[in-house]
């Protein structure tokens, strides 16, 4: 028997009365956990067993290859976006796609699963702005999975831009999601899958990268950023991922 907190990744049917569902866990990682009984009216499970639930959890660890048993789920926190505002629920269905995605099971990440509850929370408060939550949403969940592009170093020959690229007048570098990071001028010929960034795009990467993620001001983000900010994102999980983001066309907003 496990007893942890949880965010309900994805539920789905399993049988008339039951259900399959894939949690996170701050303790145990990611688990797939058959819960019996949880479509049945009065279930064990009340009402906890909703998308971007947060549960206190028990259930019984199987071997590698069979689900685990959910036996308890308690509601601790719902995530409280409804209809009347769908670009905050949008993103908040693509934190868990991330979150489902980019992690294996048996892995931990207690760093991953804090960064997803404040997520959550920051997208309840209209103070907040959506695209800059998820922007740091999506670097630090980068960073602490070891895939966080280089942003001021060239990713390919590793000098430090800003010495390289001196002259002033030249205040754009491309970004290369193949190499995985910035180019500098004597890497660009040839590079691949390439998308040309302002250095304040640049830095503004760099500020939303920082190990220190809890800090990094989420109530605005520029609005001349949001396109190039989206397309690079984007593009940048569809090569990480080997396929596209199944909501990605519902967070179009998100680049205007
Ligand atoms: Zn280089």
């Amino acid at each position: 028997m496990e007893q942890c907190d949880a965010i309900i990744l994805r539920v789905y049917p399993w049988s008339e009365t039951s259900c399959v569902t894939t949690i996170l866990t701050r303790s145990q990682g990611k688990i797939s956990a058959l819960a019996k009984g949880a479509r049945r009216p009065k279930s064990p499970f009340e009402a906890a067993l909703d998308l971007l639930s947060v549960c206190r959890v028990v259930f019984i660890a199987k071997s590698a290859d069979s689900l685990d048993i959910l036996t308890e789920a308690k509601l601790r926190r719902r995530f409280r976006i409804g209809a009347k505002d769908l670009l905050r629920l949008y993103c908040g269905y693509y934190v868990a796609e991330l979150l489902d995605r980019l992690t294996e099971k048996g892995e931990q990440h207690p760093q991953i699963f804090d960064l997803a509850l404040c997520t959550l929370d920051n997208l309840e408060r209209e103070e907040l702005e959506p695209r800059a939550i998820i922007l740091r949403f999506e670097l630090q969940i980068l960073r602490e999975l070891g895939h966080l592009p280089t942003w001021d170093r060239c990713a390919q020959c590793g000098c430090l831009l800003w010495e390289v690229d001196s002259e002033p007048e030249d205040s754009w570098t491309l970004f290369s999601t193949f190499s995985g990071g910035v180019l500098c001028q004597h890497c660009r010929s040839g590079a691949r899958q390439i998308l040309r960034i302002h250095r304040s795009v640049q830095s503004l990467l760099i500020r939303f990268s920082h190990p220190d993620w809890e800090a990094i001001d989420v109530s605005q983000l520029e609005s001349k950023h949001h396109e190039v900010i989206r397309k690079l994102m984007m593009r940048y999980f569809t090569y990480l991922m080997d396929s596209p983001i199944k909501l990605q066309n519902y967070l179009e907003e998100l680049g205007r």
